[in-house]
């Protein structure tokens, strides 16, 4: 239920009442799922964990585990951090309320985590028992001249698997306590697998998830159900994606790189000279604020088209910062999306776009 208080509360209901597709949140703290969902958020629709290895003493077990040599090294310092995740799942589960939540396994670079001051690097070279030499050159190892296009993403759960156990384990123990503890709940955590190209990827990164997430469901004796989805983000999913969807439960478009790979322009950069293309009349908005209808537009089409066809039970939405520009959420529903999800604060005026989009395409 919305919380939104007077007349802006009651448009708020009123554009409920009209509205078709979902309007979900892009939360990782419970403060910004909290804040989501007086906003009236109906879900999370993209949980982004990387913070999640950055806090306390949690950014010191990922480093160890970054500079392990074995796998048991790895399982070791990622089992530190494994409660901890798990206490945060449980905090946005409960702050949702039973509403759906989707956690999107690490996605960053590892290079992001590791250390650069050299007391870090210091106290990381004891820790594994390494000289600081040694540490540098593994951080070094990992450097990358195009790390957006790198080592990323479900990359990262093909390369370090134990990465994407421990956030399985972590998802699942949080979804069984939480739902334990509201039985009238319903609980179905969701799971998603960032930058997916290729069925392959996600066949092999699903196994993984699948496994653990049974061996953690029996070994509770639970009923819990799960689901297992990707994010479509790079222009090769959106052209295989009926390949994809035999394997998922949903897509998410992740517009911001899906914009990034199919204009070729770096996300981080293309403001340098996007002033100049206003200027030429080449674009007159910033593709990575306002979808960009006849490219990325055409690839989510594309995609949702060969996706219901291979699945008819797919639920799509969307999660990059389009899902909440008001002309891109118009083009969301126009294209059949389920649900859109976007920062906290954009939620009201996604709810009023959707609402508008829905009316105007009566
Ligand atoms: C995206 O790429 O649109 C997305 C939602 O993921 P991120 O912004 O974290 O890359
Ligand atoms: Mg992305």
């Amino acid at each position: 239920e919305a919380t939104i208080a007077g007349e802006f509360g009651r448009i708020m209901a009123w554009a409920d009442e009209y509205r078709t597709m979902g309007v979900r949140t892009n939360a990782d703290t419970p403060h910004d799922a909290q804040k989501a969902r007086e906003l009236g958020a109906e879900g999370i629709g993209l949980c982004r964990t990387e913070h999640m290895f950055f806090e306390g003493d949690r950014i010191d077990a990922f480093r160890e585990m970054i500079c392990s040599d074995t796998v048991e090294e790895r399982e070791e310092a990622l089992e530190k951090i494994l409660p901890l995740q798990q206490g945060d799942f449980e905090q946005l589960y409960e702050a949702m309320e039973g509403n759906p939540v989707t956690i999107r396994f690490l996605d960053p670079p590892l290079h992001e985590f590791v250390p650069t001051e050299e007391e870090d690097i210091e106290k990381l070279a004891k820790a594994k028992g390494k000289t600081v030499a040694e540490i540098k050159a593994i951080c070094e190892s990992l450097h990358e001249f195009n790390p957006m296009m790198g080592h990323r993403g479900c990359r990262l759960a093909v390369t370090y698997p134990e990465i994407a156990v421990m956030q399985t384990k972590a998802v699942i123990r949080a979804a069984i306590n939480v739902k334990n503890a509201h039985p009238d709940w319903n609980i179905v955590p969701e799971i998603m697998i960032p930058l997916i190209g290729d069925v392959k990827e996600l066949k092999y990164c699903k196994k993984t998830v699948v496994e653990t997430a049974d061996a953690e469901i029996a070994a509770a004796g639970s009923d819990l159900k799960y689901h297992v989805g990707t994010m479509i983000e790079i222009p090769r999913a959106a052209l295989t994606a009926d390949e994809i969807a035999k394997e998922a439960d949903f897509f998410c478009f992740g517009t911001n790189d899906l914009t990034q790979m199919t204009f070729g322009f770096s996300r981080d950069d293309a403001g340098k000279f996007l002033g100049a293309y206003y200027d030429a009349k080449i674009y007159e908005n910033d593709p990575f604020a306002k979808l960009d209808q006849t490219g990325v537009g055409k690839l989510m089409e594309m995609a949702i088209k060969l996706g219901k066809a291979a699945n008819p039970d797919l639920h799509i939405g969307i999660c990059g910062e389009h899902g909440g520009d008001p002309s891109s959420v118009e083009f969301c529903n126009k294209i059949g999306l389920d649900y859109v999800s976007c920062s906290p604060y954009r939620v009201p005026i996604a709810r009023l776009a959707a609402a508008q989009a829905a009316i105007a395409q009566k």
